[in-house]
């Protein structure tokens, strides 16, 4: 633990009141009601954030709505890349800050929040070189008589975007990025764990100039202003991640207007590793796939599958790394791992840690709750369970907490029989020396990001995606600017 001279001071954005941005203004609910925004690290409030609704996401959706429809649908690409690349200079030279309000409200060590910098200059001008997307082609036809045939991709309109806590300062350009690239407008619900570096990225992108309701936050619960947005009628299209259960809410929710959806959603990813591995970087690259953000991750590679031979060094040798994570002060920068988000998922992750036991998987590290100094945050150990099956509680349901289930294989079938066993397909990782097992490996596996001799590096114009039960939309590259335009086909005659 750092002393606490050692801390950043607190920014001053994390006191006082906020309150949800609706057609360029900072306005409470209508209902006036507020939540707290709590430090996961110290189970102490930091701030009052405002409690929206339906009547908040309303007065958002019509800004929007009148955002789309007016100035903004004139803004050629080349200004809406200026204002983006302003957005990007005005984010990094804030960056300290937005990290510091990141740890602070969602519980992720300044080790990690500071470190999304350069990705977020990367997402930035990602997004920022994708405002030509709104284009035209004039495809040949075979028309009887002088046709001239065009083909518009044009922006869908209203996006409403709605996004978890497990880091807002990656989800947020996902729905920010590819709106203003093509020229709709969005209104964003954050979640109530982790609303405040939303806000404040909100805040510098109306200093950079995004004009009068092109980008809205409405902060509230799931079951009040997201439902509300996933219902409402003049919303063309819902971004959304976070979990199953909920998708399928969003599901029902927007089926009255037929909108338009992406949905990420969680995984069970498998991360398989093989005897000829090079276990010096297998041991560290499979251990942080699960712990990193505090398991925190929809693309964890929680079940790790490891080939017979090699299973009991590896166990030893992931028991030996886990030993060495530091978990602590979210304000060190030393800190590697912080607390989870909030007791509900402190409780749910125990929960499951139980569970595990009782199932007969063996304890080969961790298991419990940090005690002395951290005993007020949210903090679990690292934990591996090991000679576990993938029949097990632990081996199927997402835990989204720092908890590893290792699982021993025989060959490179039993290791996609099982690794293909789960009804989530989002992501997968193998560790080996031979290229045909690699290829062989990666393209076995039912999900939609694969990585081989790595663990959960992303770049935006590559991008990721869910299959199965993980969702379906591009996160990322061209398709995912794309999946904000619809195609429109233009016939003119000549004659
Ligand atoms: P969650 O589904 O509970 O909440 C996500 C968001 O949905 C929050 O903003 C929440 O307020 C909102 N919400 C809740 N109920 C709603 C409803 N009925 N209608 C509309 N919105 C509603 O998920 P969570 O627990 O906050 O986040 C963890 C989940 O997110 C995990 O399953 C994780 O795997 C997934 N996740 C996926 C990705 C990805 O890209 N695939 C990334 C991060 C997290």
């Amino acid at each position: 633990m750092s002393t606490p001279a050692a801390h950043p001071a607190f920014p001053a954005f994390v006191s006082g009141a906020k309150k949800h941005l609706i057609d360029g203004q900072w306005v409470d609910s209508v209902s006036g009601r507020t939540f707290d925004a709590v430090n996961p690290a110290t189970g102490k409030t930091l701030c009052s954030v405002a409690e929206g609704d339906a009547a908040d996401v309303d007065l958002a959706v019509r800004a929007a709505r009148r955002a789309f429809e007016g100035e903004w649908s004139r803004w050629t690409p080349h200004q809406r890349r200026k204002l983006m690349l302003k957005i990007h200079d005005i984010v990094l030279d804030n960056f300290d800050e937005l990290a510091l309000i990141e740890t602070l409200d969602m519980g992720a060590p300044l080790s990690r929040t500071t470190n999304l910098r350069e990705w977020t200059s990367q997402v930035l001008q990602f997004f920022a070189s994708q405002c030509d997307a709104v284009s035209a082609s004039a495809p040949r036809n075979s028309l009887p008589g002088d046709f001239l045939t065009l083909k518009h991709l044009a922006p869908v309109g209203v996006v409403g975007g709605i996004i978890p806590w497990n880091g807002p300062l990656i989800g947020l350009w996902w729905i920010f990025g590819p709106a203003l690239a093509t020229g709709c407008t969005a209104v964003l619900k954050p979640a109530e764990d982790a609303s405040l570096s939303v806000l404040r990225v909100a805040e510098l992108m109306t200093e950079a100039g995004v004009p009068d309701g092109v980008i809205n936050v409405v902060t509230g619960y799931g079951k009040d202003a997201g439902q509300a947005l996933a219902e409402h009628g003049d919303v063309d299209r819902i971004a959304f991640t976070g979990s199953v259960g909920t998708a399928r809410s969003i599901v029902r929710a927007s089926a009255g207007n037929l909108k338009r959806l992406q949905l990420e959603l969680g995984g069970k990813s498998p991360d398989i590793v093989f005897a000829d591995a090079d276990l010096d970087k297998a041991v560290p690259g499979a251990a942080m796939g699960v712990f990193t953000n505090s398991g925190q991750v929809c693309v964890a590679g929680t079940r790790i599958f490891v080939q017979r031979s090699v299973h009991d060094e590896f166990v030893e040798r992931l028991r030996d790394f886990t030993g060495t994570i530091r978990v602590g002060d979210t304000l060190d920068p030393t800190t590697q791992l912080g607390p989870l988000i909030s007791e509900r998922q402190l409780e749910r992750v125990l929960r499951y840690i139980d569970i595990g036991g009782g199932e007969g998987a063996r304890l080969a590290a961790g298991g419990g709750r940090l005690a002395g100094d951290l005993a007020s945050g949210f903090y679990v150990e690292p934990t591996v369970f090991a000679g576990a099956s993938n029949e097990m509680t632990i081996a199927r349901e997402e835990i989204f907490g720092p908890v590893a289930t290792v699982i021993p294989f025989d060959d490179v079938d039993d290791a996609l029989r099982l690794a293909n066993d789960t009804p989530y397909g989002l992501a997968g990782g193998l560790w080996t020396r031979s290229l045909s097992t690699a290829h062989k490996v990666s393209q076995g596996i039912n999900a939609g990001t694969i990585w081989v001799n790595c663990y959960g590096v992303l770049d935006p114009s590559v991008g990721f995606g869910g299959h199965k039960m993980s969702g379906y939309g591009w996160k990322g590259a061209r398709e995912h600017v794309e999946s904000f335009l619809y195609p429109k086909a233009v016939y003119i005659n000549l004659d």
